[in-house]
């Protein structure tokens, strides 16, 4: 259904775009903060979003399940010590239920627009299913959440089977099928080993090889699940542990890559220990350091690249009928291509649908590069916050920890523009440049810009506005206060209106 301005708005106190952990989180942290006065607008049918979307075989989290959850909801029952996706997609349904976030989802609600209206000073969103207005837009949409389909020549005419990881096809049977694989990311790594057994042929397109470590996936047995129900400081132990260990590798990855090498050479073992053909070693060998783009764990990746129904070609170059060619000039006759081609991460979607005080959107904002104060909120754009936005990501920790910082500023956001008395904050210019300076500064001397390696944390204009420099402890002080003198207030609070379904 399109809306017209005639429908009736529904007037709300907070926003919240998207149901993943990000907009889970915040609304749990809504009502903790006795806000009751929230939708959540998600796209999809459910919760869950990268936990909802991606269903691939194997699909798992490379981050240990007792870090990659939320610190207010342990879970003692996670079967392995990195989760699948159907028991992280359950662990979300659970929150939804349990923090009591029902009432307030708004299934099949996809954003198609926001726009701050400067004499309201509120946020006019159009839905597919009717506006909104909300005095807080909260935007938590997922840096993952747009799947990337690289625009090849002859793609669109292949006769057979297409998909992205992220949509998998559940209808479409791969046994006995010659299948290509494009890309050598955390999706198409988890896939790989799984498809292999089931099909006749599989030809692996890979750019770049990733740097593959050992996974210490495991079952978590019933005598420790046991533990973490009847003791829960056990297994609040283990994550304060799991997450003291990866900070000293954030460490290492920002401030001192040279130490990487040793890690490098575990993953040259690796690599050496199941790969026995030398020049399909020689093409599986990174030629950028360790860390560069995401190291990638998994015991079961390079025993399938070794058996003989694979093939390791260089990245898809075309289409050419029911072949895929390489870069390296081979030719692969196929039944079906799945594209392991990530995301729009850099170039997020939602830039083209929000419109800021100055009627510009946020991707005419961002064109030369994103850009946020504490990677949260954005001159020029009052009252938005983000969930995961520029330079919050992790190379190495739970994504999970960063959105916790978020939240704690989103909630001290509410309780400072209450207290001003202001209708809406708008981050200062001058304090946006300074944050992202620093940023950029730390970032200068970071793996991810001095490793070697083009990776999908860098930008068009090769600057790397995506991930933190810095360990999640750095990012939680960051984040724990607003700064009003960081801020411009804008307006005075009026009474919201009356509620349209009031
Ligand atoms: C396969 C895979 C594995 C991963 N594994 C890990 C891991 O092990 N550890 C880790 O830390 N991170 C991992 N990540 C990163 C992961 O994306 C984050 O950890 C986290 O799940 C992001 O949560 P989110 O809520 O920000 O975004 P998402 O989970 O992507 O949720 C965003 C939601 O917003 C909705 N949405 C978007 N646009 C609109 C719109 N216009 N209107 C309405 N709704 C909209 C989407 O439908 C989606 O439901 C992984 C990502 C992928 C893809």
């Amino acid at each position: 259904m399109s809306s017209s301005t005639e429908e009736p708005v529904q007037h709300v106190r907070v926003a919240v775009v998207g149901s993943g952990f990000g907009g889970l989180g915040a609304a749990v942290r809504l009502r903790q903060e006795g806000v009751d006065d929230f939708v959540v607008l998600e796209r999809a049918g459910s919760v869950g979003g990268t936990w909802r979307d991606n269903s691939y075989p194997g699909c798992a989290c490379d981050v240990p399940s007792h870090l990659y959850s939320f610190s207010f909801a342990p879970n003692p029952e996670w079967p392995r010590t990195f989760s699948g996706q159907p028991e992280i997609r359950a662990y979300l349904e659970r929150i939804a239920d349990r923090f009591r976030l029902r009432p307030h989802l708004r299934f099949h609600h996809e954003v198609l627009s926001a726009r701050w209206d400067a004499g309201q000073a509120r946020w006019e969103l159009e839905t597919n299913q009717g506006r909104y207005s909300a005095q807080v837009l909260v935007a938590a949409c997922g840096p993952l959440a747009d799947p990337s389909v690289p625009d090849l020549p002859g793609l669109a005419d292949f006769p057979g089977e297409v998909f992205h990881s992220a949509r998998w096809n559940h209808d479409y049977d791969l046994a006995g099928k010659r299948v290509a694989v494009v890309g050598t990311g955390a999706s198409a790594i988890q896939i790989v080993p799984m498809i292999q057994p089931q099909v006749e042929r599989l030809v692996l397109l890979q750019r770049t090889p990733p740097w593959v470590m050992p996974r210490m996936d495991r079952d978590i047995t019933a005598a420790e699940r046991w533990l973490y129900r009847r003791l829960p400081a056990t297994q609040r132990a283990l994550r304060a542990a799991l997450w003291g260990i990866r900070e000293g590798q954030t460490r290492m990855f920002v401030n001192r890559p040279v130490l990487l090498r040793a890690a490098e050479r575990m993953a040259k073992r690796n690599l050496d220990s199941h790969i026995a053909d030398p020049a399909l070693r020689a093409r599986l060998t990174p030629d950028y350091r360790f860390g560069c783009k995401r190291v990638l764990l998994s015991n079961t990746y390079y025993p399938a690249l070794a058996q003989p129904n694979v093939d390791v070609a260089a990245g898809l170059r075309e289409v050419r009928g029911s072949s895929v060619v390489a870069a390296d000039g081979s030719e692969h006759e196929v039944d079906a291509i799945i594209l392991g081609t990530g995301f729009h991460v850099t170039d997020m979607p939602i830039g083209s649908r929000i419109t800021g005080a100055a009627g510009r959107t946020l991707a005419e904002e961002w064109k030369d590069g994103m850009a946020a104060l504490r990677g949260t909120t954005v001159s020029g754009f009052p009252n938005l916050l983000f969930v995961i936005g520029p330079n919050t990501g992790l190379g190495t920790s739970s994504m999970v920890l960063m959105i916790e910082s978020q939240l704690n500023y989103l909630a001290d956001y509410l309780r400072r523009l209450e207290g001003t008395g202001a209708a809406a904050l708008d981050v200062a210019p001058a304090a946006q440049q300074r944050w992202n300076e620093a940023v950029q500064r730390r970032m200068a001397g970071t793996v991810w810009n001095t490793g070697g390696c083009r990776s999908w944390y860098l930008d068009a204009n090769g600057n790397n506005t995506v991930l933190w420099p810095g360990t999640t402890a750095h990012f939680r002080r960051e984040t724990r206060t607003v700064d009003l003198a960081e801020y411009e207030l804008v307006g005075k609070r009026v009474p919201a209106p009356v509620r349209a379904d009031a």
